[in-house]
């Protein structure tokens, strides 16, 4: 039998019972209020640092008071910087403290530090000093190559580096901020020379982030075996991408002002110990496929070094809104379809003593499995516009027009297991 709340609606929620207890920022709307790190528990945010002050967590460990007292704060970095331990002890401090086993008056305390989602401001829940977008999934590169190099679609560095580039952090935005349609130099292959104007390619891909928790000093590196004490969580990511601007400028130097107008992320950070009832083997390779070399091979990652987690796109046009019909969902796949680990992407980001920072973000890249309906953004899904999605209300979509709005999910279930989710990473495209 599953462990229950005193938080009703915690119960048989699809993304937040008791078992997974994401951190975000909030404060009350429309107040004053000072942002603070909170728990999405049911349809409520439980406030830690009022926690504290009603005297909540007096029986709780050192370390879980030490990361309580982190979360009076406007971000979750000085939480992150705190580590993995201290983020496990107060995570089983607030699991005591929700669950319905614990005395009458406790919970009846603990009940004025519930703010309600819907009665909810949410910020960023993180500053993000860096942010690195992988590549990670061989289904998307291939697919990608295919359609930028035909003749080359896979590069013969994919199967031994983990490729990344520097992403911008400055335009890490959150769940909801609209997205407002980028300009750049536009070259399509029959164009003689480049036009300036809004994109007319406009796209979204599917990410999973992982914050980076404990850092690294400059000159440190880190064995893929101990890279997840340096992971804090995940989030969902979505890296938006004007293809048109993208297939002009990115060589030589890779992805610029393509994907660097906005990346948006969703407001709750997934802990690795919610996670862990769905971890999984990474992928097996292909026949034919070289081993990770031997930094980048461990057999507890390679055993478990993968999350089961279902991953979806909904799209809203403006038409649908106004018709009141719901989003649809345009894809389906699963981050088990990556090639790299998150431990892996860190371990490679280390090797050459690059530091990395609490709150830093590393993206998976776009997620796309070998299912045609499984691609995890529109350039694969509608083969760059050449067959486009047809929508239930006879639209059609080749990329994203003015108006869409594109949500995204990720949850993860299994039987023995209480499903969790990662609620909603959404953003509505505005007229540039
Ligand atoms: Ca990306």
């Amino acid at each position: 039998m599953h462990q229950t709340s005193w938080v009703a609606s915690a119960n048989g929620h699809p993304d937040f019972p008791l078992q997974n207890l994401p951190f975000g920022v909030f404060r009350r709307a429309s107040s004053d209020e000072a942002p603070r790190v909170g728990v999405a528990i049911g349809d409520e945010i439980l406030d830690i640092a009022a926690c504290l002050a009603a005297g909540l967590l007096d029986d709780a460990s050192d370390e879980a008071r030490r990361g309580a007292r982190a979360c009076a704060s406007p971000s979750l970095n000085a939480l992150m910087a705190l580590g993995a331990p201290v983020r496990r002890a107060l995570r089983d401090a607030l699991t005591r403290l929700l669950a319905s086993d614990v005395p009458v008056h406790t919970h009846q305390t603990a009940r004025h530090a519930l703010v309600a989602q819907t009665n909810a401001e949410l910020f960023l829940p993180v500053q993000v000093g860096d942010y690195t977008d992988f590549y990670a999934s061989v289904h998307h590169a291939t697919n990608v190559g295919a359609m930028f190099r035909p003749d080359n679609p896979l590069l013969p560095n994919y199967k031994w580096v983990p490729i990344g580039y520097h992403g911008r952090a400055s335009s890490i935005v959150l769940s909801g901020t609209p997205i407002t349609r980028p300009n750049g130099q536009r070259k399509g292959p029959a164009d003689e020379v480049p036009s300036v104007g809004p994109s007319r390619s406009l796209d979204y891909e599917l990410e999973l982030g992982a914050f980076v928790g404990t850092g690294t000093a400059l000159g440190e590196t880190v064995p893929v075996a101990e890279a997840e004490e340096h992971l804090w969580g995940l989030c969902l990511l979505n890296d938006w991408s004007a293809r048109d601007i993208q297939s002009w400028e990115y060589q030589p130097l890779g992805p610029f002002l393509a994907k660097n107008f906005a990346s948006t992320i969703s407001p709750w950070v997934v802990t690795l110990e919610a996670l862990a009832p769905f971890r999984a083997p990474l992928a097996p390779r292909a026949d034919g496929d070289p081993m990770p070399l031997p930094y980048l091979h461990h057999t507890d990652d390679q055993a478990r070094g993968g999350f089961a987690l279902t991953v979806e796109v909904w799209l809203r046009t403006a038409r649908m809104r106004e018709a009141n019909e719901p989003a649809v969902r345009i894809s389906r796949g699963s981050s088990l379809d990556l090639y790299w680990s998150f431990a892996q992407m860190l371990t490679h980001h280390a090797m050459n003593g690059c530091n990395l920072r609490p709150g830093d973000l590393l993206g998976s890249g776009t997620i796309s499995g070998a299912a045609p309906d499984s691609r995890g953004c529109l350039l694969e899904l509608t083969r760059r516009g050449a067959e486009p999605l047809s929508l239930p209300n006879g639209e059609t979509r080749g990329f994203l027009e003015d108006g869409d709005e594109v949500t995204m999910v990720a949850f993860a279930e299994r039987d023995g297991a209480v499903r969790i989710g990662f609620g909603r990473c959404v953003g509505l495209i505005a007229a540039g």
